[in-house]
């Protein structure tokens, strides 16, 4: 099997290097020379252009930053530069891992469709760590069929599959997914702020928390305090990590949609309010977990 992988970011680049360890046959992108080197330094095989590595290709995986770009990828930019879906071949399936709007998944997946080429929505959760680790869960959209194709790709890169339902419900649960990561990251850094403020000691704190009611995925896996978790990005000046501006995308797509089904999601529109200020105040780059700087004593 000949894969070809697009976005060699904080969560394609372990994706990919899990690919290349399992013994699959790899052409791998990105616009970025830095993100190639870094893979070629793997072991990886580094085509020339997107268009090249989808040579041949039975099956392509994309891991972009947002609708734009996985549109402009596969349909076309608009200054006439064509689409990759023309250098695919006829029978092959693309796997889509990047969470962007679900009506540009389900764009992408009719053209697909149009010219012979299979596709399924597949946003993952977990975190770099869950890349790095290869255990992410895959909430994929598309048909169950097209899944099972799927199925051996994803098992090397994750632990956990759902078929979410067809084309886009995947990108849905997703949103759904990352709106209550970023409400309950601002909640449990609030609370951790709240109880340092009052002299406790973060990591007791962190702990109590953990195991009591409070207990959440932040705090068993993700501490926005630094120090208190050394894998965590907040101990490592959160680089790395899941960007603010990436969950800021996030919460602006759920609002999106909750404005199109009239559902009520008050939280999430605070929440991405609060990741809006907080990236306006330069911290767009950082892991999303620096928003506990917001509720922290300065100094
Ligand atoms: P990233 O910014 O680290 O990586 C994206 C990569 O895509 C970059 O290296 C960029 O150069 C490359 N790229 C952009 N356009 C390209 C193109 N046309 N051709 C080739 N390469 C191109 O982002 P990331 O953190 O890896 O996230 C990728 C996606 O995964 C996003 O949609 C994000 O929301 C989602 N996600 C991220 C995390 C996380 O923890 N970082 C977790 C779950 C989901």
């Amino acid at each position: 099997m000949k894969i070809a992988f697009i976005g060699l970011g904080n969560m394609g680049g372990p994706m990919a290097i899990n690919l290349h360890k399992a013994g699959l046959g790899l052409a791998a992108f990105d616009l970025s020379k830095e993100a190639c080197q870094k893979l070629q330094g793997e072991g990886v095989a580094i085509a020339e252009s997107a268009g090249a590595s989808v040579a041949g290709a039975d099956v392509v995986i994309s891991m972009l930053p947002a609708s734009q770009h996985v549109e402009a990828l596969y349909l076309g930019g608009g200054d006439g530069q064509a689409g990759l879906l023309e250098n695919i071949r006829a029978g092959a399936l693309v796997i889509d891992c990047s969470t962007i709007a679900a009506a540009t998944s389900r764009k992408v997946a009719q053209a697909a469709a149009k010219r012979g080429i299979a596709m399924i929505d597949a946003p993952v959760s977990g975190g770099t760590g869950g890349a790095v680790a290869g255990t992410l869960t895959f909430m994929v959209g598309g048909e169950a069929a097209d899944l099972e194709r799927a199925r051996p790709v994803l098992e090397k890169m994750g632990a956990n599959i759902f078929h979410a339902g067809g084309a886009g419900a995947g990108q849905t649960a997703k949103i759904c997914n990352n709106m209550l990561l970023g409400i309950l990251m601002i909640g449990t850094s609030e609370a951790l702020a709240l109880g340092v403020a009052n002299g406790l000691d973060a990591k007791v704190l962190s702990e109590i928390m953990r195991r009591s009611s409070g207990g959440n995925w932040a705090l068993e896996k993700y501490n926005p305090m630094p120090g208190v978790m050394e894998a965590a990005p907040a101990s490592k000046n959160y680089a790395g990590g899941f960007g603010t501006d990436l969950m800021l995308k996030d919460l602006g797509l759920a609002q999106e949609n909750a404005m199109s089904v009239r559902a009520s999601t008050p939280l999430g529109g605070m929440a991405r309010n609060l990741y809006a200020a907080h990236s306006l105040a330069g911290n767009g780059a950082l892991d999303f977990s620096s928003v506990i700087k917001m509720v922290q004593k300065k100094g």
